[in-house]
Parts: structure tokens; C-alpha cells; sequence
């Protein structure tokens, strides 16, 4: 059995960018006219595998849904965040106790921001009479954010009226929670209002979630007491909303680029690292070309390190996110 197993419903930040019927249309006529010049006479089952081969950007693209991610160890299961993602692991919750008003969810908030909460109110087990749904927060008042989701004339269900029962939980920064048999311990991020990483520990295996962050603190002097959220990681999330030009362009918006992740995972050993929070504006072959940009980044570090530098930086495995990756450990 896995220590934990992250799957990730909504990989997307600010606001949900759907693929539109336009951009499908032409995709899949630019997929199969590539499929029939390679393979005139080729079959389904030839087709399916050209298609796999595809890189993500010219096929099914990185989603659209904003940030919900689960992590699951045994029957356990915490969900980070509310976003748009939520409402497809609603459905799916739905067919086991959640479906029969026996359900208890669990959902830890990094923050409020609208990204994060918007799929609330499409999430069908909190409609569920009989279901228990524990929210946890470091510095929000979750209470009076649901109050505020729930409320008329912007949603026609108030929050007295939601039928499961909502339980509301307080984090202490820094400090060690028990949530399912998963220790979960809050850190902070460099991000407006604030925002909270996680990271969880379960049978010796860790994971790390950064999201969302500017990532203005990079030293561990900077960091201080958050740095123990980077160390002895094996998988960390972090946010790479921007290339790194455009970080320079928009400081104090609270997003990060991949490379100032890896500049960490690379002096920290963490393992692996997958990237998520792409900004709405961007297309998937503008995250395609950011991702190029980032591995041109990493591979010059590790090239400049091992010529002249004292401190060695450590290899990492790392891509970035799309909507429905699983990720074991
Ligand atoms: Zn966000
Ligand atoms: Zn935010």
C-alpha cells in the first residue's frame, strides 16, 4: 500500500480557463490530419497510441478546473481546497457513504481566494443531509466565508439551509495536526492575505504544498521558520503561474515561475516536484513553452554547479501538473 496518494482535480489558478469548442476543433483536426500523414492506413488502435505519444499541449492539454487536490493514504483522505476541481471529486464521493448522508469530508483551505472556494458551491456532498464536512484553516474564518458563498441573491441555497453539517477547524502555524491518521502541519507562503503550504507526513513519506506562493523568501535565512516546509520533502507542489520575465513584470501578485521552485529543490534534495496554478491566460502551448524555459533553467544550473560551485545542488524529478495526475508515494 502507498503512504499517500495525491491526485489532482484542478490544476489551474484564478479562474477557470475551459478549453473552448473552437481550439478542441481545431486540435483534433490538426491531431488526426497528423495521425492519417504518418499512418494512412493505420488503425483505432494505432491512432490511440500516436495520440499517448502526443505532447500534452497538442493533445488533451493541462485542464482548466482551478486548484483541489486530494491525498488519500489507505481509506483516508484530506481534500486541499474548493476550487472548480471539487465538483468532479463531488460526483465521485457521491457513489460511496457521502451518496447515503454518511459521509465525513475533510477539507484543509490554504487560503480563500475565489480560485479556492468557487467549487464549494457545486460540491453535491455538502447538500447531503447527514453528511459532516470538517474545514480547517490557519487564519480565515471559515464560517463567515461560507456565510458569505452561501448567501442570497448571488447563490439560492443560504448556508443554514445546506442541508450536511459543516464543521469548522482552526490550524495552528507550525504546528503538527493529526487529520486521518496524516500529520499535517501548517507553514506559511509569500502570498496576499495570507496563505498557508502544507505538509504531510504519513509512514516516513512526506509531500509538500506550496501553492500559492511568490516565493519571495528563497535563502533559509529568509525563510526561517518555514523552511522545515521544503525539507525532507519526497513531493512538493509548487506554484509556477508565470514564466520567469513575467514574475519581474508582476511582483507582489503572489505567483511564483517554476524556476524559483527548483532553485530550491535543487539545494534542499526534495525528490520530485510538479508545478501547477498555470495562469487562465495562458494557452497549453504557452505552459508547453514555459515548461522549455524551465528545464533550459534547470539543466544550466546543475551544468554551472557541478564546473564551479561549492554547495551541490541535488537532481529532481520534476514536470508540470495537469488536471487528473496521480502521484504516489
Ligand atoms: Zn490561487
Ligand atoms: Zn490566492
Amino acid at each position: 500500500m502507498n503512504a499517500l496518494d495525491i491526485k489532482l482535480w484542478g490544476v489551474r489558478g484564478s479562474f477557470p480557463a475551459p478549453l473552448s469548442p473552437a481550439l478542441l476543433d481545431k486540435r483534433l483536426h490538426d491531431t488526426v490530419a497528423g495521425f492519417l500523414e504518418k499512418y494512412p492506413s493505420g488503425s483505432v488502435a494505432d491512432m490511440h497510441a500516436y495520440f499517448k505519444a502526443l505532447p500534452r499541449h497538442a493533445h488533451t492539454g493541462f485542464g482548466g478546473n482551478t486548484t483541489c487536490v486530494e491525498v488519500g493514504s489507505g481509506s483516508s483522505r484530506i481534500i486541499i481546497d474548493g476550487g472548480s476541481g471539487i465538483r468532479s471529486l463531488g460526483y465521485e464521493l457521491m457513489a460511496g457513504p457521502c451518496g447515503k448522508g454518511h459521509g465525513e469530508v475533510h477539507i484543509l483551505f490554504t487560503h480563500v481566494h475565489w480560485d479556492h472556494i468557487i467549487g464549494l458551491l457545486f460540491f453535491t456532498p455538502i447538500f447531503i443531509p447527514g453528511n459532516r464536512i470538517h474545514v480547517y484553516s490557519v487564519d480565515s474564518d471559515l464560517k463567515d466565508v461560507f456565510e458569505t458563498l452561501f448567501k442570497k441573491p448571488f447563490f439560492p441555497v443560504p448556508l443554514a439551509q445546506l442541508g450536511s453539517i459543516i464543521e469548522y477547524h482552526r490550524l495552528e502555524p507550525r504546528k503538527p495536526a493529526d487529520i486521518q491518521g496524516i500529520q499535517v502541519t501548517p507553514y506559511q507562503l509569500d502570498h496576499p492575505d495570507p496563505c498557508w503550504g502544507f505538509k504531510f507526513e504519513k509512514n516516513g513519506k512526506v509531500y509538500s504544498h506550496c501553492v500559492d506562493t511568490e516565493c519571495t523568501r528563497v535563502t533559509p535565512e529568509e525563510l526561517g521558520a518555514d523552511l522545515p516546509l521544503y525539507q525532507g520533502v519526497d513531493l512538493m507542489l509548487f506554484d509556477a503561474q508565470y514564466t520567469l520575465m513575467e514574475t519581474i513584470e508582476r511582483v507582489n501578485w503572489g505567483h511564483a515561475a517554476a524556476s524559483l521552485g527548483l532553485d530550491i529543490a535543487m539545494r534542499e534534495g526534495i525528490r520530485k516536484v510538479i508545478f501547477m496554478h498555470h495562469d487562465p491566460a495562458s494557452s497549453d502551448d504557452k505552459i508547453a513553452a514555459a515548461e522549455a524555459q524551465a528545464r533550459r533553467y534547470y539543466k544550466n544550473q546543475l551544468n554551472s554547479n557541478r564546473r564551479d560551485s561549492i554547495a551541490r545542488l541535488s537532481e529532481v524529478d520534476w514536470s508540470f501538473a495537469y488536471e487528473g495526475m496521480h502521484l504516489s508515494l
